[in-house]
Parts: structure tokens; sequence; C-alpha cells
């Protein structure tokens, strides 16, 4: 195994997505040398509310929520300030990292930013867990709006490969994904980065979309596994390859491209690692409990149990 660890080249990206599964092991040991050099053997857990739910005008071929799909799933504008700030003692009464806030949609009215910002604003004299929103495209305004109100990371996902971005979404670009990544840290945003694996992506695609979100240099990559969802173009996809030997690979090698961020075990870990999550920490050093937006997760109780059982400490971050 003779990459350069420190700095992986593209054709090192994907010699470890190739890696025989019998060097795995070995693999795993040089990438936790790296993890624990960072971030120790903490874990963050993070708490994702669906703040908004469906409706969205965009053909995203994985997402429960699109326009085309047609999945079985609660629709909603904006979630009751009651039911946030539940999720947000939630947070904080557990000692969780972040709280996530996710949204529907990819353009957002000033009249639905003003108000989520208010109630992100009470939230935050509440509670003291630093916030995350998941929120489309912003203008420049909206996003100083947002910050104003105490959300310190964005996450906006690339998802894919440029090359592969196509085939998974029409309605907008990978270009524009990216410029709305470089206003957010231009407006002073931490930038939350990562995609999603099982999109029916080559080997290659996955090494390309690492490469850029390592030009991005977020401060967090979370890699998620497909959950095909009924109902989405993607319903019937082939996650053959999802072994947990490969997803351990995505993760190594997400950690070995952005080595100082958080590396954030997403959707799919309850299915695809299940039984592995010693080796899931590893590389990663971040995950979600209680579900993600439209897929059921391991609770808040469960998630802190296998943590320690892992032989990982959950930690808590400060605002
Ligand atoms: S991923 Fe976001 S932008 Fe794409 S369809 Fe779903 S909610 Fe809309």
């Amino acid at each position: 195994m003779n990459f350069d660890y420190e700095n992986p080249s593209r054709q090192d990206a994907l010699s470890i997505l190739d890696l025989p599964d019998e060097e795995l092991p070995e693999l795993l040991e040089k990438v936790y040398a790296i993890r624990k050099k960072h971030k120790g053997n903490m874990v963050n857990i993070h708490l994702l509310t669906s703040a908004r739910s469906g409706d969205c005008s965009q053909n995203c071929a994985y997402c429960a929520q699109s326009h085309d799909s047609k999945a079985d799933i609660d629709k909603y504008r904006l979630i009751s300030y009651d039911k946030l700030l539940q999720d947000g003692y939630a947070v904080s009464e557990k000692n969780l990292a972040r709280h996530c806030i996710g949204l529907s949609g990819i353009r957002f009215s000033d009249l639905e930013i003003n108000e989520l910002s208010s109630e992100i604003k009470k939230l935050r004299d509440k509670t003291q867990t630093p916030i995350c929103c998941s929120i489309g495209f912003l203008t420049p305004e909206q996003a100083l709006k947002l910050k104003d109100a105490g959300v310190g990371r964005i996450n906006h996902n690339l998802n894919t490969s440029r090359n592969h971005y196509p085939n998974i979404c029409t309605t907008h670009t990978y270009q524009q994904r990216i410029a709305n990544i470089k206003m957010l840290q231009g407006v002073g945003f931490e930038i939350c980065c990562g995609g999603i694996v099982g999109l029916g992506e080559s080997k290659a695609d996955v090494a390309d979309m690492l490469l850029e979100i390592r030009a991005i240099n977020p401060q967090a990559v979370p890699i998620n596994f497909l959950l095909p969802i009924e109902g989405t173009a993607l319903s019937n996809a082939d996650i053959s390859r999802l072994t947990p030997e490969y997803c351990l690979k995505v993760l190594c090698l997400a950690r070995l491209m952005t080595p100082k961020a958080d590396i954030r075990c997403a959707a799919g870990r309850e299915v695809y690692l299940k039984g592995k999550e010693k080796w899931m920490f590893y590389a990663a050093d971040s995950i979600f409990a209680s579900g993600y937006l439209t897929a059921e997760g391991q609770s808040i109780d469960d998630t802190i149990k296998m943590v320690t059982e892992a032989g990982f400490q959950y930690c808590v971050e400060s605002a």
C-alpha cells in the first residue's frame, strides 16, 4: 500500500477504493492514526430536524422530497417553533454536539428566511448548542440574516461528481452548488459539504467528488450511503457495491482527503455498517442520531451506547 497518505492523488484515491478487502485492516490502522491526530477518540453526535418537508421544485433522483417523487412522506411548510425547541432541548439535555436544521427546497423568500431566522434566534436564546442549516441556495443577504440569528455552519452537499451530476439532477447544476458554497464561505460560514454513495456512480466519480470537496476545504464532510426510498427515481438502485468493506474504504478516503474535517458517517450507517461501528470510527468522528430527513435511524440513547461500546467517547462542541 504505497499511497501518499498526507495528500492522496486521484490515482491514490482510485487505488484506495480498489484495495483488496484483505488489505483493509492495514488501511484502517493508518487512517486511524490520522483521525487520532486530529480528532482524538471523540465522536460528535448530531441531531437533524426536518424543518420544512416535501414539495421541492427540484428533481434530485434520490430525494423523497423532490418534485418527481411519489414517496409517501409528511409535507409541511415550516415546523412549529415548539417542535424545533423540543429537538433543541433534546440536543442540549443529551449533550449532543450540534443541532442541524434541514429544509426542503432550493429557493426561499425573504419572508421565509426572516421567519426561520427569528425562530433560530429564539432557539439560540434557550440552548447553547451550535446550529447548522441545510437550506438550498441563498442570497448573500439571506445568508447574513441566518448568520446574525446564530447559525454557524451551513450544509450544502455536492452529492456526487461533476460528471455524474446530470444523471441525478437536471433542475440545477453542479456549478450552482459550488457558487453557493463559495458565497457562503465569503459571508463567513463554516461549511459542511459531502455526498451520497450508491447513486449509480463509478469509483472514479467518488474519487472526483472527494477531490472537489478537498478543494472546498469544508469543516465537515458528511458521507451518506444511499437508502433507496420507494417512490423516488432511485427506488430500485443497485446497492450491491455498498458492502461494509467498500463503505469503510470510502470513509477512509474521505478522512485522507480532508484529514482535519469532521468526517460524518451519515445516512445508511445503521444498514451498511451495522456491527462494524468500531471500524467506522477509525475514519469517521461524527454521526447523526435519531434518523435523517425522510429515513428512520438509531435513537439517541442507542447511538450514545453504540459509540461507547465501540471504545470511543462522544463529545460536546461549544458554540
Ligand atoms: S435534495 Fe434538496 S433540492 Fe434536491 S429535491 Fe431534495 S429537497 Fe429538493
